[in-house]
């Protein structure tokens, strides 16, 4: 357990509190971990009644890790990790939160953190090099460093259908899907989407509806999960074989602690292609991308054929053809959407109780009181579910009115795409710091945020040390930074999946302008980059000290 002093008071006169902290999810608790190793006093707004951030708010049914367990927890104490035993490879979403309220009081955390409270502006003051922060209850706060830990998928994309307060029945959004559980039992219900959410929530929901709909625009590469308990011996050998598994996960390219497959395409035969892609299905979750064919992202041969490995895979399952038909992805390579995670997706469609719409080329026109209208069908629905996204990695910050030293809001500034100098700060935003902001990792998140959090605090400690209290990442840094993510990006064959509306690339929203929200270079390249930034002196920040007012003669 911690023992660290708690300051109660801010460094300087000028602030009231040296920093504040935006969300109260993983990133916002590993903060408050972090800040007070930094001996900094701070306080965390959190627009929930509880902590948790994404595994608060998407309760929805079906809702699980797509990462496995033992990675999707912090490493930054060794008798937590000792300590906690997860129940499933994949777990729940109430599990999850579990965890991180167990976080939070073990830790003695909550008292750092102000719930039901949502950030609306941070205004930077050049002069006082202060930041004043404004909530949705008419506070202001003051403070040296702004962070943010408000995750990537956390505002999410508005129904867009005309006619929705119309409907006589009711409709959730799983996104903030209620406390109280939702009965679908003898219940008509609609699915709108099929991403990894819906994946999450159609074999669930089927099982107790009436009738389910699922209404598919673009359909997904759905890995099989291949889901169990953990039982005692296996939770032992994890334990055991910790500091392993996180060393292997910080060298994986997606922060999963998982070898490189050491082979290409070009190394095997047919029939080995064959063997090769059935074990990685068979191992389930991503392994089926990462386990297989090192090559499977950039090489346009390997990516066909796990591309129709999986069609095959869902012709041998789903036993209607026209449906089997209908659920093949065809328009965007393996990867060009983030594959979602199924827990027996495909066999659902084989359940006489449900059923698929393909709105592809005969779109939603609206929701009328009785249901949903396409271009030429109407359909009656008790409940409709909609799983539409999320205004993804930018919108946590450009929905909030961030004003940076030139006076200019970051929505402003990332118009035309976002710029960051490691996914972590921005020119013109002098000691605001982003967890999990633009153009940082596609990966595995947790071991991300613990990372870039270890180099907030390095940042901050180097300053400090120097005597200075600005902080801001150079134009010619965010520049370069981002010139190479989009170079990355461009070496994989992911940008073929544009046209299908991936939101990774900022393409689901509509007057979005696709760009490059994320770093392809793998995770544990990024670490190399941040260790590079720390080691060389910082060079992509300048760090200053505010004169002092003179006293007057
Ligand atoms: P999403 O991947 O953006 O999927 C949204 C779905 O809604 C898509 O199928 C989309 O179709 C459909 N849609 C949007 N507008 C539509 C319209 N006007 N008409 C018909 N369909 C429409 O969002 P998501 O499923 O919430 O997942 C987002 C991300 O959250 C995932 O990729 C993943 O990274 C994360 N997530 C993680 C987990 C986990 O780790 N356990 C679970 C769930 C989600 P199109 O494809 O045609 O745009």
């Amino acid at each position: 357990m911690s023992t660290q002093t708690e300051p109660r008071v801010a460094d300087s006169d000028e602030v009231d509190v040296d920093a504040v902290v935006v969300g109260a999810g993983f990133g916002g608790l590993r903060l408050v971990h972090e800040l007070r190793q930094l001996g900094l006093s701070f306080r965390v707004f959190e627009a929930g009644t509880d902590v948790g951030g994404t595994w608060y708010w998407n309760r929805y049914p079906g809702a699980r890790t797509d990462s496995e367990s033992w990675v999707y927890c912090y490493s930054f104490d060794r008798e937590l990790m000792q300590e906690w035993d997860w129940p499933e490879r994949f777990p729940r979403q109430d599990h999850v939160l579990e965890y991180l309220r167990h976080v939070a009081d073990r830790f003695d955390m909550r008292k750092h953190i102000q719930f039901q409270t949502r950030v609306t502006s941070a205004v930077y003051d050049e002069t006082a090099n202060t930041w004043t922060v404004g909530t949705d209850h008419g506070q202001t706060v003051t403070c040296r460093y702004f962070i943010t830990a408000a995750g990537i998928l956390s505002v999410a994309y508005q129904p867009p259908f005309k006619g929705l307060d119309s409907f006589a029945g009711k409709w959730y959004q799983t996104s903030s899907w209620p406390k109280e559980p939702v009965d679908f039992t003898g219940k008509r219900v609609a699915v709108v989407g099929t991403g990894a959410t819906a994946v999450q929530v159609i074999p669930v929901v089927a099982q107790t509806a009436a009738h389910l709909t699922v209404f598919q625009r673009t359909p997904n590469y759905v890995m099989p999960g291949r889901n169990h308990p953990l039982d005692d011996p296996q939770r032992t050998a994890i334990k055991r074989d910790y500091d392993a598994i996180w060393e292997q996960a910080h060298k994986q390219v997606f922060a999963f602690p998982m070898d490189p497959a050491n082979r290409t395409i070009a190394d095997v035969t047919p029939e080995q292609l064959h063997q090769v892609l059935e074990a990685g299905w068979e191992a389930g979750g991503f392994r089926y991308i990462f386990e297989t064919f090192d090559d499977l992202l950039i090489d346009q041969r390997c990516n066909d054929a796990a591309a129709e490995f999986v069609r095959n895979k869902i012709r041998a399952i789903v036993k209607d053809p026209v449906t089997a038909e209908l659920l093949c992805p065809k328009t965007h390579p393996v990867g060009g959407k983030r594959p979602p995670l199924g827990h027996f997706y495909y066999e659902t469609f084989n359940r006489s109780n449900v059923s698929l719409v393909d709105v592809r080329n005969n779109p939603i026109e609206e929701i009328t009181p009785a249901g949903i209208r396409t271009g030429t069908d109407e359909y009656e629905f008790d409940v409709i579910i909609f799983a539409v996204g999320f205004d993804a990695v930018t919108g946590p910050l450009t929905n909030v009115d961030i004003r940076g030293a030139h006076g200019r809001t970051i929505k402003d500034d990332w118009a035309t795409g976002p710029k960051t100098h490691l996914g972590i700060a921005a020119n013109g935003f002098p000691n605001m710091f982003m967890i999990l902001g633009p153009q940082g990792p596609f990966a595995n998140l947790p071991p991300i945020i613990e990372k870039q959090v270890e180099f907030v605090g390095r940042t901050i400690s180097r300053a400090r040390a120097d005597g200075c209290d600005r902080i801001e990442t150079t134009a010619e840094a965010a520049s370069a930074w981002a010139d190479n993510c989009d170079f990355l990006l461009n070496a994989t064959l992911l940008t073929q999946g544009t046209t299908d509306h991936a939101w990774f690339l900022g393409a689901n929203i509509p007057g979005k302008k696709p760009s490059t929200l994320f770093y392809f270079g793998g995770a544990g390249g990024y670490f190399a980059e941040l260790d590079k930034e720390t080691d060389a002196e910082f060079p992509g920040f300048v760090m200053t000290a505010t004169p002092q007012p003179q006293p007057q003669a």
